[in-house]
């Protein structure tokens, strides 16, 4: 198998060029043109991680990079809804075609609570199997993230095939979907987050019997739980976690928009009305929500189990809340004489991040020794350990391997020693050749 640029293909059928715009050498941000003669596609249009912390011209440039892009696509498959693949499709023109599962198609509607709807001005198609786009036929496989909905792309052009994993686990609730990859690939665009990071990634089944432990060991605490709203998986853990300890579970009004979402194609998921689960509206939190969109939260109202925040400081050890930073100062007040437990359910790089949120947080724990003495880690990754890759890559079978949402490309060659890796570079367009 030889790799060569564009300029020596000669059938149709040979003529498919990748290029990488970003993601070979960084972690989130992934953007992948795959292109015939008359077709371009692209794969996830994402927002790279550190975007926020760019200087004001480097964003601009970000920005027209996307723009770029998505010009004269002839779609946009999204592997799932984490801003790190598709929060640059603002960029994208108006009525570009975008095809994603119907998960990823709700939930990135969520990016218009606070702010912009990123995909309303788009033509979002929601992918069931698959779809024929010009020269690709495209197949979707569902895959286990820490994103529902979160799916693989099989890209077909007469007898090549290329995989896109997205990003992919096998220690989640649906681990296994893997199996049902296709196998026998020419290339395999494969994700290696965790490559640099050793060890095996505790299960979500390990993190909910780990918030059974945590409750049942401070019984008397109000336990705040800081995790992203969107880890469906992780919010449906420490509900069974509440089951099992008798909590109930209190969700912010934002939280329990995603849940409202997620039920539209997930009813057994916990969502308003469920027994045990409830909503608290924090003051300065729901203005800004209303602020956007009133009748919105008047949605969420209707029907709800409304969990009375000064309940907190009387009943601390009837409640679990999904809880983050930026709650913290509406919470404040009524956490002031409660005995308080916070875990860490997230990455642990947020809390180095330089947001007023997590200062403020910061300097509240600073003013609670025993509480920041004693804060527990319970969380797992959304990606694939190294022992779980290698596993993957039994299972495809590949001919060859891109890596890709990674920092440690270097580390794919060592770890798959049968299997050619081609170590590539962003913005340099690479042709498929025949196999
Ligand atoms: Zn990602
Ligand atoms: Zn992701």
């Amino acid at each position: 198998m030889s790799l060569f640029l564009s300029k020596h293909m000669n059938s149709p059928q040979n003529n498919i060029t990748f290029t990488i715009h970003r993601g070979s050498h960084q972690i989130g941000g992934n953007c992948v043109e795959l292109a015939t003669a008359n077709t371009k596609i692209l794969v996830d249009c994402g927002l790279p991680l550190d975007f926020e912390e760019q200087p004001a011209e480097v964003q601009e440039k970000i920005l027209e990079d996307a723009k770029e892009w998505t010009r004269d696509c002839d779609a946009i498959f999204l592997s799932h809804y984490h801003g790190d693949h598709y929060g640059l499709l603002r960029e994208a023109p108006e009525g570009a075609k975008v095809y994603a599962t119907k998960e990823t198609a709700n939930l990135m509607k969520v990016s218009g609570v606070f702010g912009e709807d990123l995909t309303k001005h788009l033509d979002v198609q929601p992918v069931a199997d698959t779809v024929t786009v010009k020269d690709f036929r495209v197949t979707k496989y569902d895959v286990d993230h820490s994103a529902l909905g979160a799916c693989a792309f099989l890209f077909e052009v007469g007898d090549k095939r290329i995989l896109y994993s997205g990003d992919i686990r096998l220690h989640g609730k649906k681990g296994v979907l893997y199996k049902n990859l296709p196998q026998n690939v020419d290339y395999l665009f494969l994700e290696g987050t965790n490559l640099g990071r050793s060890g095996r990634r505790k299960t979500e089944k390990d993190v909910e019997n780990a918030f059974v432990e945590q409750i049942s060991s401070n019984p008397d605490s109000l336990h705040l739980v800081w995790c992203s709203s969107q880890n469906i998986d992780r919010i449906v853990d420490l509900y069974r976690a509440c089951g099992k300890t008798n909590r109930i579970l209190g969700v912010d009004p934002y939280t329990a928009y995603i849940l409202e979402l997620v039920n539209q194609t997930h009813p057994s998921i916990p969502n308003k009305g469920y027994t045990g689960f409830q909503i608290y509206f924090p003051w300065y939190f729901t203005k800004r929500m209303i602020e956007k969109d009133k009748q919105l939260v008047y949605a969420l109202r209707k029907g709800a189990t409304k969990l009375e925040q000064n309940d907190l400081q009387v009943n601390p050890s009837k409640y679990v809340l999904v809880f983050r930073p930026k709650l913290l100062a509406d919470l404040k007040n009524h956490l002031a004489d409660t005995k308080v437990c916070l875990t860490n359910s997230i990455w642990a790089q947020y809390w180095e991040q330089d947001k007023p949120e997590i200062n403020s947080m910061k300097a509240w724990l600073a003013e609670k020794p025993e509480l920041r003495k004693k804060l527990p880690d319970i969380h797992t990754s959304g990606h694939a350990d190294v022992a779980s890759l290698q596993q993957i890559v039994e299972h495809i079978q590949p001919k060859l391997i891109v890596p890709i949402h990674t920092e440690h490309s270097e580390d794919f060659g060592p770890l798959f020693p049968k299997v050619e890796v081609l170590e590539v570079t962003d913005e340099v367009q690479y042709s498929i050749d025949a196999v």
